[in-house]
């Protein structure tokens, strides 16, 4: 039976930095994947001079598209929200949205970031939070996956986590995750290659600790996971 995964997700590139392995397991079984980002990542740049919040949010859209085909995703809907100005988004207004999408997606399972954002970003907590209260109101039933840190990436990677500001806070403590993906053969390859196509955030990456470094450091991914509920309407 053809199930269907629906990501919800802050900024181009999270879907991939985040859930790429997942995207890729459930393509190969034929499943739907559906992936849903609340803003374009206009602001995601040091030189807002040269990529004023139109441009680049006009090409992190196209390495989006560009990075969801080499994964094999072929549906995707924006939210259309401000970089960095989730919180400040009527939170039932953004919920209500994204559960409009899971009655018309009709999930078996929706992957989101877990309560700290993953790497602690206003945005990202937001836009998980939205998608909690989504799941709950339409689609209790769907599994819940919530993005967290691989086992020991914290301590494994302190050194380019801190050169490269991974994280916006002190990152939350380490969980046991319930699934937990580390990616080889060609659903590495094809994961990297979906990063490095959205060059514009991950080629000081790429370039700052050379490519078998940045293998290891993004190849693993680990979720936590909701049972569906036993309560709700059949
Ligand atoms: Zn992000």
């Amino acid at each position: 039976m053809t199930r269907t995964l629906l990501g919800v997700w802050a900024h181009p590139d999270d879907e991939t930095f985040l859930s790429s392995g997942l995207m890729l397991a459930a393509r190969e079984r034929g499943d739907r994947v559906v992936v849903v980002t609340a803003t374009r990542g206009e602001h995601g740049t040091d030189d807002p001079d040269r990529w004023p919040a139109d441009r680049l949010g006009a090409l992190r859209s196209r390495e989006l598209d560009e990075a969801l085909s080499l994964l094999g995703v072929a549906e995707h809907r924006w939210l259309g929200y401000e970089d960095g100005a989730c919180p400040l988004v009527p939170r039932r207004t953004a919920a209500d949205r994204i559960a409009a999408i899971v009655e018309e997606v009709r999930p078996d399972t929706i992957v989101t970031f877990a309560d700290d954002g993953v790497t602690g970003h206003a945005d990202h907590r937001t836009v998980g939070h939205w998608a909690r209260l989504a799941w709950r109101a339409a689609a209790p039933r769907a599994e819940l996956l919530e993005a967290v840190l691989a086992p020991g990436f914290v301590r494994r990677f302190a050194d380019i986590n801190e050169a490269f500001g991974v994280f916006m806070d002190d990152p939350a403590p380490e969980v046991a995750p319930d699934l937990h993906l580390r990616l080889d053969g060609e659903h590495l390859e094809r994961k990297m290659a979906a990063m490095r196509a959205q060059d514009s955030q991950t080629r000081r990456l790429v370039e700052g600790v050379g490519l078998p470094t940045f293998r290891r450091w993004w190849g693993e991914e680990a979720f936590v996971r909701t049972a569906p509920a036993a309560v709700g309407a059949a």
